[in-house]
């Protein structure tokens, strides 16, 4: 079966309008209504705060923020009264791999529009805005999502993705890369671009570039051994050619040692913190020196070991079986033992980034192994932040306003007006503690309200 998008649509059209239907939250994006969400406390989302404040939102776009005493409302606005709820921007997850992950299954026999468009649902429900898939998505395909996005036909979290690149054949953890390359042979398109030499890896650069893909993804990783590492010579003149025509490379690193040379080659940002181990006070400084970011991506192991089935906040919107199936048992405790010695490492890496003042991003690996959840494991990535010692108000600049910076969505990550109207209403203050953007109200997309009880009715049916 090839998957060309023309056929994607139409094939699945229906479903589409029945989902946008039932999600309530896709229609009438060119609505130019006026809408004043107000007396609430304001996370603007790059470090002010604002008490009984009010927003007017005009269709999907944030038209003013103001204390709510001084806001001029145009007649007609519809109003809705938030007193003693907090609003901060709709979060961003800056590390993920879409449409591989199956309620029952992981692997290419999920990569599919309506998969990709659940998992898009999926970050949207739990206040996400955007998303970054990094590197495993089929490239033509992969576009013509985004413009069914853009063009109002499909909804939720605005999926973002880089054109993968390693050496030939090679890329994701041997698992992943199976189905990677099992999805590129159903769609025809490309996923991983191979890169044999610095001309060539220079002429897969263009090519990218050509087709309007602002990130590329690099792989340097040996896989313990089972594939070979991407070479300095190769990955320094992808990255040089990325920087010449305004892409911005990504890259997952194997080991902190790595990261002196690839922030030397003008690497734009690091999808892996790897701070576990090796990772020094001088590689914080160079990171920062050359204005390079950061995902820590530390929920990735620490959540396969964690009773996140026995979670409400992820239960609501999980199938029974799923549920049941991360609840307690041998492999999964509700707290589980974390190694002291470990703790203390990540503790002073952070204190690293921190003193360097490192733009530290939120990104997670959702979708990369099986029951990495979508969405969810954002809200416990933060927590894991603050546990390190991030403040709050860090950890929220993490997943909204530097994550936006850093992916290049000018429109996103902020609570100002000309921004998205892509909001996450909480019911207790996340600068009080950080668990606290858990407690979700209610989700604003595009400055529509979604309908969160219809989307996990959805979410949970067999
Ligand atoms: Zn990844």
């Amino acid at each position: 079966m090839k998957l060309s998008c023309a056929n994607c649509f139409t094939r699945t059209a229906v479903l589409m309008s029945t989902l946008m239907f039932g999600l309530g939250a896709m229609a009438q994006s060119a609505s130019e209504e006026y809408l004043l969400l107000e007396h609430l406390r304001v996370i603007v989302g790059d470090g002010p705060v604002l008490s009984d404040a009010s927003l007017l939102l005009r269709g999907d776009t944030i038209a003013a923020v103001g204390q709510s005493a001084e806001m001029a409302i145009p007649i007609g606005t519809r109003r809705v009264d938030l007193t003693g709820k907090t609003i901060m921007p709709a979060m961003i997850d800056a590390h993920a791999h879409l449409g591989y992950e199956g309620a029952n299954s992981w692997g290419a026999q999920n990569y599919n529009l309506d998969n990709l468009v659940d998992h898009l649902n999926r970050y949207a429900y739990y206040g996400f805005g955007a998303v970054f898939s990094a590197g495993s998505d089929p490239d033509a395909f992969a576009l013509e999502l985004q413009r069914l996005q853009a063009s109002g036909e499909v909804g939720g979290a605005r999926f973002v993705f880089a054109a993968g690149m390693a050496p030939p054949g090679q890329g994701p953890n041997n698992q992943f890369l199976v189905e990677a390359l099992e999805v590129e042979r159903q769609t025809g398109n490309t996923i991983l671009r191979g890169l044999e030499s610095p001309e060539q890896a220079r002429e897969a650069v263009q090519e990218v570039a050509a087709l309007h893909i602002p990130f590329i993804k690099l792989w340097v990783d040996d896989r313990g051994g089972s594939q070979e590492k991407l070479r300095p010579e190769i990955y320094r003149a992808a990255i040089a050619e990325a920087n010449r025509l305004g892409l911005g490379a990504v890259v997952h690193q194997q080991f902190a040692e790595d990261m002196l040379d690839l922030i030397d080659a003008g690497t734009r940002g690091f999808l892996h913190g790897r701070l576990e181990e090796g990772f020094t006070e001088q590689i914080a400084n160079a990171v920062k020196q050359h204005d390079v970011f950061i995902v820590p991506n530390l929920g990735l192991s620490e959540l396969r070991r964690e009773a996140i089935g026995d979670d409400e906040f992820l239960a609501q919107s999980l199938q029974a079986n799923v549920a049941e199936r991360l609840s307690a048992s041998a492999q999964r405790q509700a707290l589980p033992e974390r190694n002291p010695q470990l703790e203390q490492t990540l503790h002073n890496s952070f204190d690293y980034m921190r003193n360097a003042n490192v733009d530290v991003v939120l990104g997670t690996d959702a979708g990369a192994v099986p029951y990495h959840p979508f969405g969810y494991t954002g809200h416990k990535e933060l927590e894991i932040f603050v546990r390190h010692g991030m403040s709050t108000a860090q950890a929220i600049a993490a997943a909204t306003s530097v994550a936006a910076r850093v992916l290049g969505l000018e429109d996103a990550g902020q609570i100002k007006p000309g921004f998205s109207a892509d909001l996450l209403i909480l019911d207790e203050n996340p600068l009080d503690d950080i668990r606290n953007t858990q407690k979700i109200h209610q989700v604003y997309l595009r400055g529509e309200l979604l309908d969160r009880d219809a989307m996990a009715a959805i979410f949970t049916a067999n």
